[in-house]
């Protein structure tokens, strides 16, 4: 329950206390500053949704419910919420519907929010050429497999943090080199679009933590695609997830601090040169990091400058 500062000041000199009470003129009161009284009093009921954050086309949206929700659905699929009201929800690249916020009071009544998703342009790249991904190898398949059940075991992980309280840093300051949302067309055909966001950087250079979480996955070798990868979740199903990487510096269970070193970026796996890829999810809606960092600090600023 969140509580609001009543602050009781001043005493009662000057005050009207009733017909028996010798009223005290104000310019004859004291002038050192009397005491000050707080008391916690529970805050005043809210009665609909507070909404904070991007409702569109990947976006993250941070709410507080109703007062007394028992119950959160969004498009009738139960949310998460914290003991304090707040909850997270997220909308994915191509979300176009409006969503609908459903809370459930204690009492049985409902409290309904309908959100329009705003649309975005996505850059889109017409390719006459055909992908260059040939049939996979033999060799490839065999070694992708494990690592495709090692990372979807680690999607049905969710670990408890407060990281999703926080607002985001970047974790690599540069250039972006990638936005989300980006896809290719080849001959016609629509490959799949770019789930992240890149920063050019060479490698070698820090990756910081862009909020608090746990470590879901710290890969002890190289994947083929996405190379050396760190899954981080920030709770409430909010994950993060950097590829590419030439060091890896945590494990898997460690509880990181938003600006705790991670590693650093590199290259490894199928990546055309040294970049910091930053991709996140809101369980399985892909979101854009970029609305949740703002805008890239100047050079030379601390990461996380706003
Ligand atoms: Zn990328």
């Amino acid at each position: 329950m969140s509580f609001a500062r009543l602050v009781i000041a001043g005493g009662l000199a000057g005050v009207s206390l009733g017909s028996c009470a010798e009223v005290v003129p104000q310019a004859q009161i004291a002038p050192t500053p009397p005491p000050t009284i707080v008391r916690d009093i529970p805050s005043p009921k809210r009665l609909s949704f507070a909404l904070e954050g991007a409702l569109t086309q990947g976006g993250l949206v941070i709410g507080s419910a109703p007062s007394d929700t028992a119950q959160l659905t969004l498009d009738a699929v139960p949310v998460e919420m914290a003991a304090d009201g707040r909850f997270v929800i997220g909308f994915g690249r191509d979300r176009t519907a409006p969503a609908k916020l459903v809370a459930t009071l204690a009492d049985g009544r409902t409290v309904t929010e309908t959100l329009a998703i705003a649309r975005r342009d996505w850059i889109l790249e017409n390719l006459t050429t055909l992908p260059k991904t040939s049939l996979p190898s033999a060799t490839f398949q065999r070694l992708r497999e494990p690592e495709l059940v090692a990372m979807g075991a680690t999607r049905a992980l969710r670990p408890v943090s407060q990281g999703w309280r926080q607002r985001f840093a970047w974790p690599a300051t540069g250039r972006i080199s990638g936005w989300f949302g980006s896809q290719r067309i080849y001959r016609g055909e629509p490959g799949a679009f770019h789930n992240g966001v890149d920063v050019a950087v060479p490698t070698g250079t820090p990756l910081l933590a862009p909020a608090d979480g746990v470590v879901m996955l710290a890969t002890d070798h190289p994947f083929t695609t996405e190379g050396n990868m760190i899954m981080i979740g920030h709770g409430m199903g909010l994950v993060s997830t950097f590829l590419h990487l030439s060091r890896i510096d945590v494990r898997t269970g460690d509880v990181v601090r938003r600006g705790q070193m991670l590693g650093a970026t590199g290259a490894t796996g199928r990546a055309t040169g040294p970049h910091m890829h930053w991709g996140m999810r809101w369980n399985d809606e892909r979101i854009d990091p970029q609305l949740l960092a703002g805008p890239m600090p100047v050079a030379g600023a601390a990461p996380g400058t706003p």
